[in-house]
């Protein structure tokens, strides 16, 4: 009896038909493979895309959950290609070599501005099968706070230049990303009645800062390993993306990771059907860390104008000054001694508002959870000692509050946690707040502040 057989005349016990899919599962991805090697002629070992995903942006307008509950459909292990703000010719050319070199079919989201200086860039794009969206057309890194108006035309002349570099308003996929992920509701309002649909990622590798090649890969794989499938955000213009790619794609094979090509649905090209808890990575938890885009918030907050509004204006490949774009196709300017735009000192220390007891701080970064036991001591005693007098969080939040004078308070606590520590009690106390803290976003925040004011 053939496998398709059995599981038609459903003549297998529940054990049995999960073994005969999983065997399913590997003829498949033998089969994919053997076809991989034939479809890139030249290249045997190639990473090659696993598959065509054909999705419907009306269906699902948002997607990439560093800002969204829903993202791509994706199977573990399976990874999206997504590069911004090119063309740029000298870079973009690079990156669309290595991922021929590869096989691997990526999403480009470009800016409207570089389309008209480096259309044929554009064609390139569309020549070698990848999907192509838009990025705006100038990249402003205010898409969160300009007028609609604005942003509507920022949107519209992005998609007109792009199209009109392509002659072909068919090869521009719906697909739009916000420079700098800087989302507003009323922006992704417009876009998902223009039918577009909003990427932000899964993951970054941070190739727009002043870090090494080899450290993009390093983020690339790590970040990857933690979340087991997503979106990836990388830029094309960016030498140390073109750098690190091939590695990234290397170890991607090696480590059994699969590149899935998306392509917008249309009437002659059905979208793949899924299931809506497909579209749901697995859901953000407080102790991971990955990033502080700003994402929708699922709460609704009492006062507006009390909250902070972090500037991330440098999130994305502009520097502190940005290049203007006669700068960018200006490929002579090192030769002739033309200065690089000046480079802005990175990570950056954003001031605190002086009243700052209500408003939710940036989500602390990943080793904000490597805490030195001096300070949980410090934190399991504060919280003992809230237990017992009932100071409320506000006023332990006060006092831990980075640049807060240090109290008498503060001294108090300090001197209570030697104090455990010496009468053996602190080792209790640390693992009994450790549990609290990652319980309860409330302790978190206020672990961060002890952190920061420790560190
Ligand atoms: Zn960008």
């Amino acid at each position: 009896m053939g496998i398709q057989n059995l599981l038609k005349t459903g003549n297998v016990g529940v054990g049995r038909r999960r073994w005969v899919v999983l065997s399913l599962g590997l003829l498949a991805s033998v089969a994919t493979r053997a076809a991989l090697a034939e479809d890139c002629p030249g290249h045997p070992d190639a990473l090659g895309t696993s598959r065509t995903l054909v999705v419907d942006p009306k269906a699902h307008p948002r997607i990439g959950t560093m800002q969204y509950p829903e993202t791509l459909p994706l199977q573990d292990h399976e990874v999206v290609l997504t590069f911004d703000d090119g063309p740029l010719p000298r870079n973009s050319n690079q990156v669309l070599d290595i991922l021929a070199a590869q096989c691997v079919k990526a999403t480009f989201f470009t800016i409207g501005k570089m389309a008209q200086a480096y259309p044929q860039g554009v064609r390139k794009l569309r020549d070698a099968g990848h999907s192509i969206g838009t990025h705006t057309q100038d990249h402003p890194l205010t898409m969160n706070k300009m007028a609609i108006e604005r942003a509507q035309q920022e949107i519209d002349d992005g998609i007109a230049s792009v199209k009109a570099a392509l002659g072909d308003d068919a090869a521009l996929a719906p697909f739009f990303r916000i420079p700098g992920l800087l989302r507003a509701e009323g922006v992704e309002n417009y876009l998902a009645s223009q039918g577009l649909q909003v990427w932000s990622a899964d993951f970054l590798a941070d190739d727009w800062r002043h870090i090494s090649a080899s450290r993009v890969y390093e983020l690339a794989i790590k970040r990857l390993e933690q979340k087991g499938r997503g979106i990836l955000l990388l830029h094309d213009i960016q030498a140390r993306t073109v750098a690190a790619l091939p590695r990234i794609l290397n170890e991607m094979k090696a480590r059994g990771y699969r590149i899935v090509h998306v392509v917008p649905a249309s009437p002659e090209r059905p979208a793949t059907p899924t299931e809506p808890q497909q579209w749901q990575l697995h859901p953000p938890t407080e102790t991971v860390a990955i990033s502080h885009w700003p994402k929708i918030p699922s709460f609704v907050f009492a006062d507006a104008g009390a909250l902070a509004a972090p500037s991330l204006s440098d999130l994305d490949w502009r520097d502190e000054r940005s290049p203007t774009l006669a700068e960018l196709l200006d490929h002579d300017r090192i030769g002739r001694g033309v200065p690089r735009p000046q480079q802005a000192p990175w990570p950056r220390q954003w001031p605190l508002p002086a009243d700052s007891s209500d408003i939710a701080l940036p989500v602390p970064a990943e080793n904000i959870f490597e805490i030195p036991e001096k300070s949980l001591a410090v934190i399991a005693m504060a919280s003992h000692r809230e237990e017992a007098t009932g100071v409320a969080d506000r006023e332990i939040d006060r006092d831990a509050k980075p640049n807060a004078a240090d109290t008498s308070e503060s001294r108090r606590l300090r001197g209570h946690s030697r104090h455990a520590r010496r009468s053996g009690k602190a080792h209790i106390a640390h693992r009994g707040s450790a549990r609290t803290a990652r319980d309860n976003p409330r302790e978190l925040k206020h672990l961060a502040q002890v952190r920061k004011r420790s560190a």
